[in-house]
């Protein structure tokens, strides 16, 4: 069983279907997440922002706080206020006084007694010209009167900048500044620092500089604190890492990755104003599309459709093997023929195909046998279709038995048999011939079908490969030839194909077109050959002759395209052609008032053979007002061995009719004598080829000399025909016969120029004499 490729196709081109729709997810997928990253980074910037600038709402709230009091805010006031400013977690505050050198002892008095502290003092130590100690503090308390003008303060330039611009400050990143000790080694803490400036009513009693600068606000937190307050809200998928770059080199603040590559081109940057200070923000999503199940519509679009591809592959897979299935039995009865379980004509001419490829490889010869059943029509005929189909197969089974294993035996339908034999001696005719022969021997036996016995010859016609034919077409028509060959050699025999019996089949074709073509249009004609009394030398009648000129195949003789009429059955509308011409002719003489004699019109078998053969002469006679008289028949004896019953009844009605007939070619056939006793002949036609060297041959004179005496004796006249020359005729004479005929009294003459000739106006002038007498 053949099986087909669909189902994996199916399979292939639904599975690539999966895997494109499973990329297709996948890329959705990552274009959700990159856009969620970029959304997450510009929230968390966001955020970010709002938490700084809630930073430095608080401590500019913190300064004006401080200055609309006019720098009188206690300890405690402070604290309050900044509780009730609800400040953000993790931030501290301060406030550093403006102190000129001259009031920093008065300043530290005050200070040990409102700080409950007797050790209080400035520090670091050293004398400098102006002081910022930091005099209040929330929530840390512990750096109170650490000056941040001193030069260990970590964060001077903002002081100086805040004092200078009168606006905020931001410090770099720095560790914490109060202190020498480096609690916390990590620059992680951010000073925002606002200067507080005193209106001038209240400068006169208050520590403040020239301009009113009356000290420093400043707001510190630990970066870790503002990400803490910010974070929480902060996907926790959000990788990030935060830069100080306000200078040339970035300083960093946090980079939440702990070191993992920032890849150039996967991750956001986004820019934060601090102050005067600029920070960058990168951010970059830490799921990717492989992580969190992001992979997971995609796989199982991937599954779903490797499941479908399964379920659609098996069933194609399935319904092709259904369709094959059904596909070999039919194709099992296209190879095998039904009746006789041989190989099909169609088979067998592939079969034939092969093994011609196979001799031409091995170079070998093959034999192609068509065994035809001779007469298989008449058992058909006699027992019924059923009877006859039992026999075909009783045929095969013992063509089956008696041919070599290795022979390829063929059923071609009708009553034909194809064999195929591989040889491998080019020149073994003779073992074929003995192949053939006994073919013909054991077929021929006797068969015993539903209690009959049933008796059948067969003829076989054979063509040979590669000398008469190199396909398979070729050498069945070829073999078809030889059988058609065998059987007109009388049946019951066989016949090999030869190139000659091919040119004359394809010329035999040619004619025949032809032949049915000149019936539609023109190019036959009837002439008529005299028939002279061997006595009076008076002409006594006239033969029918068919002429034809072709335009391609130029004139062709009666002799050849008459028998191939006959075999292809023009013969019938070709016969009806030459009565209708006939009687056409006598009654144009008629009316030209030109006596003819009776003319003798040639009637093949089949002619006689029709049903209508009789009714249609009668209507011809009838319509051309003809008397039958004037009319004769002539008709070889083969017709009289075939069908001798039904035709000697026809040829009897003809006869009382009052039409004459003639036995033509006589001594040719099987010259059965008892046809002449019993049946209506008015002539008997010696065939010219006894007269051809009557002189000559001393048997066929003896023969023709027979005929005649056997004729008389008889009752019949006899005829001699194809006279030539008068040594022949003088022999005829002595022999007593009747009527000749021949090209030394005339040729077969034109309708037209029957008038004029010699013979038919002597004819014409006796006429008038005995109508005077
Ligand atoms: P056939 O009926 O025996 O006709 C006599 C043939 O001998 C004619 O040949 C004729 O031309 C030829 N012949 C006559 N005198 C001589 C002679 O002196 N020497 C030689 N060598 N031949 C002579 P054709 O016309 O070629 O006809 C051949 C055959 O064709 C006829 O033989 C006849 O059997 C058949 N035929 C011709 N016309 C018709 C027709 O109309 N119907 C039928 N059914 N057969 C016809
Ligand atoms: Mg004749
Ligand atoms: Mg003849």
């Amino acid at each position: 069983m053949k099986f087909n490729k669909a189902h994996y196709l199916v399979f292939c081109f639904v599975f690539l279907c999966g895997i494109g729709a499973s990329v297709a997810l996948l890329f959705e997928e990552r274009a959700y997440v990159d856009s969620n990253q970029k959304a997450m980074g510009a929230d968390f910037t966001d955020k970010l922002n709002d938490a700084l600038r809630q930073y430095t709402l608080e401590l500019t709230s913190v300064a004006a706080f401080i200055q609309s009091n006019k720098g009188e805010v206690s300890e405690s006031h402070f604290s309050r206020f900044a509780q009730n400013l609800m400040m953000s977690p993790g931030v501290s505050l301060f406030f550093a006084q403006y102190l000129p050198i001259d009031k920093k002892h008065e300043y530290q008095l005050q200070q040990r007694v409102l700080l409950s502290n007797p050790n209080f003092k400035i520090f670091p130590d050293g004398d400098r010209e102006e002081y910022l100690p930091l005099t209040l503090l929330y929530p840390d308390k512990i750096p109170y009167g650490y000056d941040i003008l001193s030069s260990q303060y970590r964060d001077l330039e903002s002081v100086y900048l805040a004092r200078s611009s009168y606006a905020l400050a931001a410090s770099m990143p720095i560790a914490l500044p109060f202190s020498n000790v480096m609690r916390n080694k990590q620059a992680d803490t951010i000073i925002l620092s606002a200067p507080v400036y005193l209106p001038l009513d209240s400068r006169v009693y208050k520590l403040t500089d020239s301009v009113g600068f009356h000290g420093i606000v400043g707001a510190y937190f630990n970066v870790n604190s503002l990400l803490n307050f910010v974070a929480p809200s902060v996907s926790g998928d959000l990788f990030y890492r935060i830069a100080d770059v306000s200078s040339d080199e970035p300083v960093w603040l946090v980079d939440s990755t702990r070191g993992a590559a920032w890849d150039e081109g996967n991750y956001e940057t986004h820019y934060l104003s601090v102050a005067n200070r600029q920070w960058r923000l990168d951010t970059r999503h830490s799921v990717s599309v492989w992580s969190r199940g992001h992979w997971l519509p995609a796989i199982l679009a991937f599954l779903v459709f490797t499941a479908i591809a399964c379920f659609l592959s098996f069933y194609t897979r399935k319904l092709s093997l259904t369709y094959f299935s059904a596909l070999d039995a039919v194709n099992e009865r296209i190879e095998v023929d039904e009746l006789t379980g041989l190989s099909s004509r169609y088979h067998i001419q592939h079969t034939l195909n092969e093994l011609i490829g196979c001799c031409e490889k091995d170079d070998k010869q093959l034999a192609t046998l068509i065994l035809d059943l001779d007469h298989f029509k008449t058992i058909n005929d006699a027992f019924g279709h059923e009877i006859g189909d039992k026999l075909l197969s009783s045929v095969s089974k013992r063509l089956l038995s008696i041919l070599p294993d290795d022979a390829v035996i063929g059923y071609l339908g009708g009553d034909a048999f194809l064999v195929l034999l591989m040889q491998d001696d080019y020149q073994d005719r003779p073992s074929l011939d003995i192949v053939a022969t006994d073919l013909i021997k054991k077929i021929s036996q006797s068969y015993f079908v539903e209690g009959l016995t049933l008796n059948i010859g067969c003829s076989i016609g054979l063509a040979l490969y590669p000398e008469f034919g190199k396909d398979a077409v070729t050498l069945i028509k070829n073999a078809d030839m030889a059988v058609y060959q065998a059987k007109t050699l009388g049946r019951a025999t066989y016949h090999f194909y030869d190139g000659e019996m091919g040119r004359r089949f394809a010329r035999n074709v040619r004619i025949e077109t032809r032949l049915r073509k000149a019936l539609q249009t023109e190019g036959l004609e009837l002439h008529f050959q005299p028939k002279v009394d061997l006595i009076t030398e008076r002409c006594v009648g006239v033969e029918a002759l068919l002429r034809w000129e072709d335009k391609e195949l130029g004139a062709v003789s009666p002799a050849e395209f008459i028998p191939i009429a006959e075999q292809t059955g023009v013969i019938l509308p070709l016969g009806d052609w030459v009565f209708e011409q006939a009687f056409r002719h006598i009654k144009e003489w008629e009316e030209q008032g030109i006596t003819v004699p009776p003319i003798a019109i040639n009637c093949s078998a089949a002619q006689l053979k029709r049903v209508d053969f009789l009714p249609n002469l009668l209507s011809l006679l009838d319509k051309y007002k003809i008397d039958p008289s004037s009319l004769e028949i002539e008709v070889t004896e083969s017709i009289l061995i075939e069908d001798a019953e039904s035709c000697a009844e026809l040829l009897r009605q003809i006869s009382r009719l009052g039409v004459k007939l003639a036995i033509d070619d006589f001594g040719t056939g099987y010259s059965s004598l008892s046809y002449l006793k019993d049946l209506p002949f008015h002539y008997v036609k010696i065939d010219q080829v006894f007269i051809r060297d009557i002189v000559e041959d001393r048997k066929h004179a003896a023969l023709t000399h027979a005929i005649v005496s056997l004729g008389h004796n008889l009752n019949l006249k006899v005829i001699a025909e194809g006279i030539t020359n008068i040594d022949q005729l003088i022999m005829l004479q002595e022999f007593g016969c009747d009527i000749g005929q021949g090209y030394l009294f005339s040729k077969a003459l034109g309708a037209n120029t029957m008038g004029s000739d010699p013979m038919i106006v002597a004819l014409n002038e006796q006429e008038g004499l005995d109508k005077q007498e």
